[in-house]
Protein backbone atom coordinates (compact mmCIF):
# COMPACT_ATOMS: atom_id res chain seq x y z
CA UNK A 1 0.00 0.00 0.00
CA UNK A 2 1.18 3.40 -0.88
CA UNK A 3 1.22 6.06 1.54
CA UNK A 4 -1.44 7.88 0.18
CA UNK A 5 -3.29 4.71 0.01
CA UNK A 6 -2.50 4.49 4.17
CA UNK A 7 -3.30 8.43 4.70
CA UNK A 8 -6.80 7.60 2.54
CA UNK A 9 -7.85 4.48 4.62
CA UNK A 10 -6.86 6.48 8.02
CA UNK A 11 -8.89 9.38 6.66
CA UNK A 12 -11.85 7.20 6.28
CA UNK A 13 -11.77 5.42 9.66
CA UNK A 14 -11.32 8.85 11.73
CA UNK A 15 -14.54 9.89 9.53
CA UNK A 16 -16.90 7.04 10.08
CA UNK A 17 -19.21 9.05 12.76
CA UNK A 18 -18.98 11.94 10.04
CA UNK A 19 -20.14 9.82 7.46
CA UNK A 20 -23.07 8.11 9.09
CA UNK A 21 -24.23 12.12 10.19
CA UNK A 22 -24.38 12.67 6.31
CA UNK A 23 -26.37 9.77 5.90
CA UNK A 24 -28.57 10.38 8.63
CA UNK A 25 -28.91 13.82 6.76
CA UNK A 26 -29.60 12.09 3.82
CA UNK A 27 -32.38 10.18 5.25
CA UNK A 28 -34.05 13.19 6.09
CA UNK A 29 -33.86 14.49 2.59
CA UNK A 30 -35.68 11.93 0.98
CA UNK A 31 -38.73 12.12 3.60
CA UNK A 32 -38.73 15.53 2.48
CA UNK A 33 -38.81 14.45 -1.36
CA UNK A 34 -40.64 11.43 -1.03
CA UNK A 35 -43.41 13.33 1.02
CA UNK A 36 -44.26 15.83 -1.65
CA UNK A 37 -43.61 13.57 -4.42
CA UNK A 38 -46.74 11.21 -2.66
CA UNK A 39 -48.66 14.16 -1.90
CA UNK A 40 -48.71 15.54 -5.50
CA UNK A 41 -49.38 11.90 -6.76
CA UNK A 42 -46.30 12.04 -9.39
CA UNK A 43 -46.79 9.35 -12.27
CA UNK A 44 -45.67 9.33 -15.86
CA UNK A 45 -47.77 12.34 -17.27
CA UNK A 46 -45.75 14.71 -15.45
CA UNK A 47 -42.51 14.02 -17.34
CA UNK A 48 -44.21 15.02 -20.24
CA UNK A 49 -42.83 17.59 -22.35
CA UNK A 50 -44.98 20.69 -23.91
CA UNK A 51 -45.04 23.27 -26.61
CA UNK A 52 -46.17 27.10 -27.15
CA UNK A 53 -47.23 28.49 -24.29
CA UNK A 54 -47.65 25.58 -22.04
CA UNK A 55 -50.94 26.57 -20.82
CA UNK A 56 -51.95 23.89 -17.91
CA UNK A 57 -48.07 21.96 -18.19
CA UNK A 58 -49.17 19.66 -15.46
CA UNK A 59 -45.18 18.44 -14.98
CA UNK A 60 -43.94 21.86 -14.45
CA UNK A 61 -47.03 23.01 -12.30
CA UNK A 62 -46.39 19.98 -10.14
CA UNK A 63 -42.61 20.46 -10.21
CA UNK A 64 -43.25 23.80 -8.76
CA UNK A 65 -45.47 22.96 -6.17
CA UNK A 66 -43.02 19.97 -4.90
CA UNK A 67 -40.29 22.27 -4.67
CA UNK A 68 -42.67 24.77 -2.48
CA UNK A 69 -43.02 21.93 -0.18
CA UNK A 70 -39.19 20.53 0.44
CA UNK A 71 -38.95 23.81 1.43
CA UNK A 72 -42.27 24.01 3.54
CA UNK A 73 -42.70 27.55 1.39
CA UNK A 74 -45.98 28.71 0.07
CA UNK A 75 -45.33 28.85 -3.86
CA UNK A 76 -42.48 28.33 -5.90
CA UNK A 77 -40.91 28.86 -9.48
CA UNK A 78 -38.84 25.75 -10.39
CA UNK A 79 -38.09 25.52 -14.22
CA UNK A 80 -35.61 24.56 -16.97
CA UNK A 81 -35.96 28.40 -18.68
CA UNK A 82 -33.56 30.02 -15.88
CA UNK A 83 -30.46 29.62 -17.37
CA UNK A 84 -28.41 29.68 -14.17
CA UNK A 85 -27.90 30.52 -10.58
CA UNK A 86 -26.79 34.62 -11.25
CA UNK A 87 -30.10 34.82 -13.50
CA UNK A 88 -32.25 33.03 -10.83
CA UNK A 89 -30.86 34.71 -8.13
CA UNK A 90 -31.10 38.32 -10.66
CA UNK A 91 -34.80 37.72 -11.23
CA UNK A 92 -35.52 37.62 -7.68
CA UNK A 93 -34.04 40.80 -6.77
CA UNK A 94 -35.59 42.56 -9.81
CA UNK A 95 -38.82 41.04 -8.58
CA UNK A 96 -38.74 42.65 -5.43
CA UNK A 97 -36.99 45.74 -5.83
CA UNK A 98 -38.13 48.86 -7.18
CA UNK A 99 -36.46 52.52 -7.96
CA UNK A 100 -36.00 54.30 -4.82
CA UNK A 101 -35.96 50.84 -2.97
CA UNK A 102 -32.45 49.72 -0.77
CA UNK A 103 -30.92 46.43 -1.10
CA UNK A 104 -28.94 45.87 2.24
CA UNK A 105 -26.58 43.09 2.37
CA UNK A 106 -26.45 41.14 5.00
CA UNK A 107 -23.62 38.80 4.77
CA UNK A 108 -21.12 41.31 3.42
CA UNK A 109 -19.78 41.08 -0.18
CA UNK A 110 -21.92 39.48 -2.01
CA UNK A 111 -21.24 36.07 -4.47
CA UNK A 112 -18.78 37.47 -8.01
CA UNK A 113 -21.54 37.00 -10.54
CA UNK A 114 -23.55 39.14 -8.48
CA UNK A 115 -21.83 42.75 -8.71
CA UNK A 116 -22.98 43.16 -12.31
CA UNK A 117 -26.27 42.73 -11.31
CA UNK A 118 -26.44 45.23 -8.52
CA UNK A 119 -24.40 47.65 -10.35
CA UNK A 120 -21.30 47.68 -7.55
CA UNK A 121 -20.30 46.35 -11.17
CA UNK A 122 -21.39 48.93 -13.59
CA UNK A 123 -23.82 47.10 -16.23
CA UNK A 124 -26.28 48.54 -18.41
CA UNK A 125 -29.46 47.47 -16.77
CA UNK A 126 -28.33 46.79 -13.19
CA UNK A 127 -29.94 47.37 -10.13
CA UNK A 128 -28.15 50.57 -9.59
CA UNK A 129 -29.00 51.94 -12.95
CA UNK A 130 -32.72 51.69 -12.16
CA UNK A 131 -32.44 53.67 -9.02
CA UNK A 132 -32.16 50.74 -6.66
CA UNK A 133 -29.12 51.33 -4.50
CA UNK A 134 -27.68 48.34 -1.91
CA UNK A 135 -25.30 49.11 1.16
CA UNK A 136 -23.23 45.96 2.51
CA UNK A 137 -23.04 45.07 6.46
CA UNK A 138 -20.01 42.37 7.05
CA UNK A 139 -20.26 39.54 8.96
CA UNK A 140 -18.85 39.59 12.58
CA UNK A 141 -14.98 38.92 13.05
CA UNK A 142 -15.98 35.42 14.28
CA UNK A 143 -18.10 35.04 10.69
CA UNK A 144 -21.37 35.60 12.16
CA UNK A 145 -24.33 37.77 11.33
CA UNK A 146 -24.03 41.26 12.77
CA UNK A 147 -27.54 41.12 13.62
CA UNK A 148 -27.54 44.42 15.50
CA UNK A 149 -25.37 46.20 12.72
CA UNK A 150 -28.03 44.83 10.00
CA UNK A 151 -30.98 46.03 11.94
CA UNK A 152 -29.12 49.63 12.37
CA UNK A 153 -28.29 49.84 9.03
CA UNK A 154 -32.22 49.40 7.83
CA UNK A 155 -33.72 52.39 7.01
CA UNK A 156 -37.25 54.07 5.26
CA UNK A 157 -36.07 52.69 1.77
CA UNK A 158 -34.62 49.03 2.69
CA UNK A 159 -36.89 46.71 1.03
CA UNK A 160 -34.83 43.51 0.57
CA UNK A 161 -32.27 42.13 3.10
CA UNK A 162 -30.01 39.57 1.31
CA UNK A 163 -28.40 36.66 2.82
CA UNK A 164 -25.65 34.43 1.30
CA UNK A 165 -25.67 31.17 2.67
CA UNK A 166 -22.50 29.37 0.99
CA UNK A 167 -19.04 30.66 1.40
CA UNK A 168 -18.77 30.98 -1.91
CA UNK A 169 -15.00 31.59 -2.88
CA UNK A 170 -14.32 32.72 0.92
CA UNK A 171 -12.37 31.32 3.42
CA UNK A 172 -15.37 32.85 5.76
CA UNK A 173 -17.88 29.59 7.40
CA UNK A 174 -20.64 29.43 5.64
CA UNK A 175 -24.46 30.03 7.33
CA UNK A 176 -26.44 27.55 8.54
CA UNK A 177 -30.57 28.07 7.84
CA UNK A 178 -30.73 28.38 11.73
CA UNK A 179 -28.13 31.00 12.16
CA UNK A 180 -30.07 33.11 10.16
CA UNK A 181 -33.24 33.25 12.64
CA UNK A 182 -32.95 35.46 15.18
CA UNK A 183 -31.56 38.36 11.85
CA UNK A 184 -35.16 37.45 10.14
CA UNK A 185 -36.96 37.69 13.41
CA UNK A 186 -35.24 40.89 14.24
CA UNK A 187 -35.51 42.48 10.44
CA UNK A 188 -39.47 41.62 9.97
CA UNK A 189 -39.92 43.08 14.23
CA UNK A 190 -38.70 46.20 12.44
CA UNK A 191 -40.11 46.57 9.33
CA UNK A 192 -42.45 43.99 8.62
CA UNK A 193 -43.05 44.45 4.78
CA UNK A 194 -39.10 43.48 4.11
CA UNK A 195 -38.39 40.64 2.08
CA UNK A 196 -35.94 38.26 3.15
CA UNK A 197 -33.99 36.79 0.18
CA UNK A 198 -31.29 33.92 0.69
CA UNK A 199 -28.83 32.92 -1.77
CA UNK A 200 -29.29 29.00 -0.90
CA UNK A 201 -26.65 27.98 -4.11
CA UNK A 202 -24.40 25.13 -3.13
CA UNK A 203 -26.85 24.76 0.15
CA UNK A 204 -29.88 23.12 -0.21
CA UNK A 205 -30.70 19.87 1.47
CA UNK A 206 -26.76 20.12 3.39
CA UNK A 207 -28.63 20.43 6.40
CA UNK A 208 -31.81 18.88 7.40
CA UNK A 209 -33.37 22.36 7.49
CA UNK A 210 -33.51 25.57 4.95
CA UNK A 211 -33.91 28.88 5.74
CA UNK A 212 -37.62 29.37 4.74
CA UNK A 213 -38.12 27.10 7.99
CA UNK A 214 -37.37 30.18 9.75
CA UNK A 215 -39.23 32.42 8.28
CA UNK A 216 -36.96 33.41 4.90
CA UNK A 217 -38.98 34.73 2.18
CA UNK A 218 -37.07 33.47 -0.77
CA UNK A 219 -34.65 30.82 -1.11
CA UNK A 220 -33.24 30.39 -4.35
CA UNK A 221 -30.72 28.67 -6.04
CA UNK A 222 -29.83 26.80 -8.89
CA UNK A 223 -30.57 23.21 -11.06
CA UNK A 224 -27.08 22.23 -12.14
CA UNK A 225 -25.84 22.70 -7.80
CA UNK A 226 -27.66 20.80 -5.73
CA UNK A 227 -31.29 20.36 -6.38
CA UNK A 228 -31.00 19.15 -9.41
CA UNK A 229 -29.68 16.13 -8.16
CA UNK A 230 -26.58 15.99 -10.56
CA UNK A 231 -29.13 15.02 -13.53
CA UNK A 232 -31.13 18.22 -14.15
CA UNK A 233 -29.59 19.43 -17.31
CA UNK A 234 -30.06 23.44 -16.82
CA UNK A 235 -32.65 25.45 -15.02
CA UNK A 236 -33.37 27.20 -11.41
CA UNK A 237 -35.44 27.74 -8.75
CA UNK A 238 -37.05 30.15 -6.01
CA UNK A 239 -39.41 29.07 -3.21
CA UNK A 240 -40.77 31.20 -0.52
CA UNK A 241 -44.07 33.25 0.66
CA UNK A 242 -46.73 33.80 -2.18
CA UNK A 243 -46.52 37.52 -1.29
CA UNK A 244 -43.24 37.36 -2.73
CA UNK A 245 -43.23 34.64 -5.76
CA UNK A 246 -45.99 36.83 -6.76
CA UNK A 247 -44.19 39.75 -7.32
CA UNK A 248 -41.34 37.57 -9.26
CA UNK A 249 -43.49 35.77 -10.81
CA UNK A 250 -44.54 38.69 -12.91
CA UNK A 251 -40.83 39.26 -14.02
CA UNK A 252 -40.28 35.71 -14.80
CA UNK A 253 -42.58 36.75 -17.91
CA UNK A 254 -44.80 39.46 -17.93
CA UNK A 255 -46.91 41.10 -15.12
CA UNK A 256 -50.24 39.43 -15.30
CA UNK A 257 -49.13 36.15 -16.60
CA UNK A 258 -46.67 35.22 -14.41
CA UNK A 259 -46.37 31.15 -13.56
CA UNK A 260 -48.99 30.38 -16.32
CA UNK A 261 -46.85 30.29 -19.27
CA UNK A 262 -43.47 28.60 -20.25
CA UNK A 263 -43.15 25.35 -22.29
CA UNK A 264 -40.14 22.66 -22.25
CA UNK A 265 -40.16 20.39 -25.29
CA UNK A 266 -38.31 17.71 -23.84
CA UNK A 267 -38.91 15.58 -20.62
CA UNK A 268 -39.51 16.88 -17.13
CA UNK A 269 -37.99 13.47 -16.15
CA UNK A 270 -34.54 14.43 -15.30
CA UNK A 271 -36.09 17.14 -12.94
CA UNK A 272 -38.16 15.06 -11.20
CA UNK A 273 -35.84 11.79 -10.93
CA UNK A 274 -32.71 14.77 -10.18
CA UNK A 275 -34.99 16.17 -7.32
CA UNK A 276 -35.11 12.47 -6.08
CA UNK A 277 -31.44 11.90 -6.03
CA UNK A 278 -30.35 15.15 -4.86
CA UNK A 279 -30.48 14.40 -0.43
CA UNK A 280 -28.05 11.21 -2.04
CA UNK A 281 -26.00 13.51 -4.35
CA UNK A 282 -25.61 15.79 -1.78
CA UNK A 283 -24.40 13.32 0.84
CA UNK A 284 -22.09 11.71 -1.98
CA UNK A 285 -20.27 15.29 -1.88
CA UNK A 286 -20.42 15.70 1.55
CA UNK A 287 -18.56 12.64 1.61
CA UNK A 288 -15.95 13.33 -0.91
CA UNK A 289 -15.53 17.03 0.86
CA UNK A 290 -14.97 15.64 4.25
CA UNK A 291 -12.66 13.47 3.07
CA UNK A 292 -10.28 15.80 1.36
CA UNK A 293 -10.37 17.85 3.54
CA UNK A 294 -9.08 14.84 5.98
CA UNK A 295 -6.46 14.11 4.17
CA UNK A 296 -5.47 17.88 3.56
CA UNK A 297 -5.06 18.04 7.40
CA UNK A 298 -3.16 14.14 8.26
CA UNK A 299 -0.43 15.98 5.68
CA UNK A 300 -0.33 19.56 7.54
CA UNK A 301 -2.41 21.73 5.41
CA UNK A 302 -5.40 23.60 6.85
CA UNK A 303 -9.11 22.55 5.46
CA UNK A 304 -12.06 25.08 5.95
CA UNK A 305 -14.46 23.90 6.81
CA UNK A 306 -12.48 21.12 9.09
CA UNK A 307 -12.88 17.29 8.21
CA UNK A 308 -14.73 16.89 11.17
CA UNK A 309 -16.72 20.52 11.04
CA UNK A 310 -20.62 20.70 10.80
CA UNK A 311 -21.50 21.67 6.98
CA UNK A 312 -24.00 23.67 5.45
CA UNK A 313 -22.81 23.74 2.36
CA UNK A 314 -21.27 21.47 -0.12
CA UNK A 315 -17.66 23.68 -0.51
CA UNK A 316 -14.28 22.48 0.76
CA UNK A 317 -11.54 24.80 0.48
CA UNK A 318 -8.09 23.70 1.22
CA UNK A 319 -5.04 25.72 2.02
CA UNK A 320 -1.98 24.62 -0.50
CA UNK A 321 0.39 27.81 0.05
CA UNK A 322 2.10 27.58 -3.60
CA UNK A 323 0.70 28.18 -7.42
CA UNK A 324 2.65 24.76 -8.19
CA UNK A 325 0.22 22.64 -5.60
CA UNK A 326 -2.64 24.41 -6.68
CA UNK A 327 -2.00 23.28 -10.29
CA UNK A 328 -1.05 19.76 -9.51
CA UNK A 329 -4.32 19.57 -7.50
CA UNK A 330 -6.67 20.58 -10.19
CA UNK A 331 -4.81 18.56 -12.73
CA UNK A 332 -5.28 15.50 -10.22
CA UNK A 333 -8.91 16.01 -9.92
CA UNK A 334 -9.02 16.92 -14.18
CA UNK A 335 -7.37 13.77 -14.63
CA UNK A 336 -9.75 12.06 -12.78
CA UNK A 337 -13.07 13.17 -14.14
CA UNK A 338 -15.56 11.18 -16.31
CA UNK A 339 -15.41 13.86 -19.14
CA UNK A 340 -12.47 15.79 -20.52
CA UNK A 341 -9.46 13.56 -18.19
CA UNK A 342 -7.55 14.20 -20.71
CA UNK A 343 -7.61 18.32 -20.44
CA UNK A 344 -4.83 19.51 -18.21
CA UNK A 345 -6.03 22.97 -16.41
CA UNK A 346 -4.04 26.24 -16.76
CA UNK A 347 -4.71 29.61 -14.65
CA UNK A 348 -6.07 32.23 -16.95
CA UNK A 349 -7.47 35.60 -16.95
CA UNK A 350 -11.26 35.28 -16.41
CA UNK A 351 -13.87 38.17 -17.30
CA UNK A 352 -14.71 40.08 -13.55
CA UNK A 353 -11.90 38.22 -11.69
CA UNK A 354 -8.94 40.38 -10.36
CA UNK A 355 -6.24 37.35 -10.48
CA UNK A 356 -5.66 34.77 -12.77
CA UNK A 357 -8.13 31.48 -11.96
CA UNK A 358 -7.74 27.39 -12.35
CA UNK A 359 -10.44 25.73 -13.28
CA UNK A 360 -10.64 22.28 -13.00
CA UNK A 361 -13.81 20.22 -14.06
CA UNK A 362 -14.99 17.13 -16.00
CA UNK A 363 -19.05 17.36 -15.92
CA UNK A 364 -21.84 15.95 -18.23
CA UNK A 365 -23.85 18.53 -17.48
CA UNK A 366 -21.85 21.62 -18.64
CA UNK A 367 -20.70 23.62 -15.76
CA UNK A 368 -22.70 21.88 -13.24
CA UNK A 369 -20.73 22.07 -9.87
CA UNK A 370 -22.87 19.09 -7.94
CA UNK A 371 -20.50 17.25 -10.47
CA UNK A 372 -17.09 17.09 -9.00
CA UNK A 373 -15.22 20.45 -9.65
CA UNK A 374 -12.74 22.48 -8.13
CA UNK A 375 -11.42 26.16 -8.69
CA UNK A 376 -8.77 28.65 -7.06
CA UNK A 377 -7.64 32.30 -7.97
CA UNK A 378 -4.20 32.22 -8.22
CA UNK A 379 -3.05 34.26 -5.28
CA UNK A 380 -2.64 34.35 -1.51
CA UNK A 381 -3.32 31.93 0.42
CA UNK A 382 -3.28 29.76 -2.38
CA UNK A 383 -6.66 27.93 -1.25
CA UNK A 384 -8.34 25.82 -3.89
CA UNK A 385 -11.96 25.47 -3.61
CA UNK A 386 -13.51 21.87 -4.20
CA UNK A 387 -17.37 20.96 -4.30
CA UNK A 388 -19.37 18.28 -5.55
CA UNK A 389 -18.85 14.02 -7.00
CA UNK A 390 -22.04 12.57 -8.14
CA UNK A 391 -20.83 9.43 -6.83
CA UNK A 392 -17.86 8.87 -3.38
CA UNK A 393 -16.55 6.24 -5.24
CA UNK A 394 -15.41 8.65 -7.55
CA UNK A 395 -14.98 11.27 -5.78
CA UNK A 396 -12.48 9.53 -3.61
CA UNK A 397 -10.63 8.28 -6.69
CA UNK A 398 -10.37 11.75 -8.02
CA UNK A 399 -8.64 13.05 -4.41
CA UNK A 400 -6.44 10.71 -4.63
CA UNK A 401 -5.21 11.72 -7.48
CA UNK A 402 -5.42 15.48 -6.47
CA UNK A 403 -3.22 14.44 -3.74
CA UNK A 404 -0.97 12.56 -5.57
CA UNK A 405 -0.11 15.06 -7.86
CA UNK A 406 0.32 17.32 -5.15
CA UNK A 407 2.82 15.03 -3.39
CA UNK A 408 4.77 14.86 -6.60
CA UNK A 409 4.68 18.68 -6.95
CA UNK A 410 6.07 18.65 -3.37
CA UNK A 411 9.20 16.88 -4.09
CA UNK A 412 9.45 17.85 -6.90
C1 LIG B 1 -22.86 29.29 -7.96
C2 LIG B 1 -23.29 30.41 -7.11
C3 LIG B 1 -23.94 31.52 -7.65
C4 LIG B 1 -24.15 31.73 -9.12
O1 LIG B 1 -24.63 30.64 -9.79
P1 LIG B 1 -24.26 30.42 -11.35
O2 LIG B 1 -25.10 29.26 -11.70
O3 LIG B 1 -22.80 30.15 -11.40
O4 LIG B 1 -24.64 31.65 -12.07
C5 LIG B 1 -24.36 32.49 -6.77
N1 LIG B 1 -24.13 32.40 -5.45
C6 LIG B 1 -23.50 31.35 -4.91
C7 LIG B 1 -23.28 31.29 -3.43
C8 LIG B 1 -23.05 30.31 -5.72
O5 LIG B 1 -22.43 29.27 -5.18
Amino acid sequence: MSRLDELIKKAEQDLKGVFAEFERVEETGTDRVLDAFSCHRVAAMHFSPSTGYGYDDVGRDTLEKICADIFKAEEAICRPMLASGTHTLALGLFGLLLPGDELLLASGAPYDTLHGVIGTKKEPGSLMEMGVTSRAVDLTREGALDVQGVVSAMNDKTKVVFIQRSRGYALRPSLFPSDMKELISAVKQKKPDVFLFVDNCYGAFVTEDEPTYYGADVVAGSLIKNLGGGLAPTGGYLAGSARAIARIENRLTAPGIGREVGSFEASYRPFYQGLFMAPHTVCQAKKTAALSARVAELLGMKAYPASDEARSDIIQALVLGTPEKVIAYCGGIQSASPVDSFAAPEPWAMPGYQDPVIMAAGAFVQGASIELSCDAPMREPFAVYQQGALTYSSGKRAVKSAFERLLEAKNA
